[in-house]
């Protein structure tokens, strides 16, 4: 069952995701070379505590830290470290907030100095990809109306989307019904309805799609080194059409 949101529960998850966003908006301002992924995480569970939220990964399945901070060809689950982030790096920030029990959840690449053109058209892909598969959140239309638009955009660009990690429901709990994968066949699954709340979040890889986990148990890679690029929003599902609570 796909939970169905009540008004209440879509306004409490606008603020969480209010909060995620400005959480976010602030730690961006401070990623530049030199500082290390756990300044990252640090500065963002300072903010979330300080706008009375909970930091929604931290101790989720165990994961250690309040953000996932994913360098280079790491694709999601970077666990902060005191590793430096150097010029030309690419640096994805994924962050998850549980304000009052309500959950929002929000990931975004950041280039970090001088950034080889590659690596920048990797991230203009997978923010573009991000937008196209949210034009889908709409009520009527299939689940996989959304994971199709961003695997054509996405193959169609000569990049390619990760298969192992989703998307997923949200509200109530970080993760709900249903699975929202990047890539399948159009006008599947379930329909959309008024009232579900989806974490949209295409992973894109600027070469093959598969990857490994690393030792820590977490972090994931793509196996053939290559860079990644991760961007996420809750999106509601309303009469209106698809509204972003982490916008
Ligand atoms: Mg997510």
């Amino acid at each position: 069952m796909i939970p169905i949101k009540s008004e209440k529960d879509l306004r409490m998850l606008e603020r969480s995701g209010h909060i995620l966003s400005s959480v976010m908006r602030k730690v961006q301002k401070i990623v530049r070379p030199g500082i290390t992924t756990l300044d990252i995480d640090r500065l963002s569970e300072e903010l979330i505590l300080k706008e009375d939220a909970v930091p929604a990964f931290k101790g989720y399945n165990g994961f250690p830290a309040t953000a996932c901070v994913s360098v280079n060809e790491e694709i999601v689950h970077g666990i902060p470290a005191p590793r430096k982030i150097l010029d030309g790096d690419i640096v994805s920030i994924d962050l998850g907030v549980n304000y009052q029990g309500y959950f929002s959840d929000m990931a975004l690449t950041l280039p970090v100095g001088q950034v080889g053109e590659s690596k920048k058209k990797l991230i203009e892909v997978t923010r573009k990809a991000l937008d196209i598969g949210i034009k889908q959140a709409c009520a009527g239309n299939y689940l996989s109306d959304i994971s199709h638009s961003i695997q054509s955009f996405v193959e169609g660009c000569g990049f390619s989307v990760v298969r192992q990690f989703v998307g997923h429901g949200i509200g109530i709990a970080l993760h709900e019904e249903p699975e929202v994968p990047n890539f399948g066949e159009a006008r599947l699954g379930p329909l959309l309805k008024k009232g579900m709340v989806l974490a949209i979040e295409p992973m894109v890889n600027m070469g093959s799609w598969e990857c490994l986990i690393e030792g820590n148990g977490w972090t994931a890679v793509t196996k053939d080194g290559l860079a990644s690029a991760h961007f996420e929003h809750t999106v509601a599902v309303t009469e209106k059409g698809p509204l972003i609570l982490t916008g």
